[in-house]
């Protein structure tokens, strides 16, 4: 079930000051505190989703749209719009990255790994 007392939660509803990148109606963006990359953002609906298919079954039509605006505005903001990752964890399960924080949360990634990550993507993918 979802918990209303996670920290996006609380981010989103503004309880938590953070450094946003973008935000509209629905959705919003702002840094990373852990960066994987020179640029590490999250992307997260305004809305109580705990992850990506909760969000696809539940949410409404406008907040997907507001996430994908979000989406791209902050790549674009950034200047990362031709080269990145998205990604998204969902469960303590997950095969490679599990889900620390349960609401949504895309992952946009971009630039130069940092050293820690750099090994991490090396162990999976050799
Ligand atoms: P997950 O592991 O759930 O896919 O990703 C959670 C992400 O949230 C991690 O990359 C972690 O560094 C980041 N994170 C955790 N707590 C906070 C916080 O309080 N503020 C921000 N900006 N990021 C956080």
């Amino acid at each position: 079930m979802y918990d209303k007392n996670n920290i996006f939660a609380k981010i989103a509803r503004g309880e938590i000051p953070t450094r946003v990148v973008y935000q509209n109606t629905h959705a919003m963006s702002f840094y990373d505190i852990e960066p994987m990359c020179d640029t590490h953002v999250l992307v997260i609906p305004r809305g109580e989703y705990e992850n990506a298919l909760d969000f696809a079954h539940r949410a409404s039509d406008a907040e997907k749209l507001g996430l994908i605006d979000c989406l791209a505005k902050t790549a674009d903001k950034l200047g990362v719009s031709a080269n990145y990752n998205i990604m998204a964890n969902a469960g303590l399960n997950a095969p490679m990255f599990k889900q620390s924080v349960f609401h949504f949360h895309l992952h946009l990634i971009a630039g130069t790994p940092k050293p820690i990550f750099e090994k991490m993507v090396h162990c999976l993918c050799k």
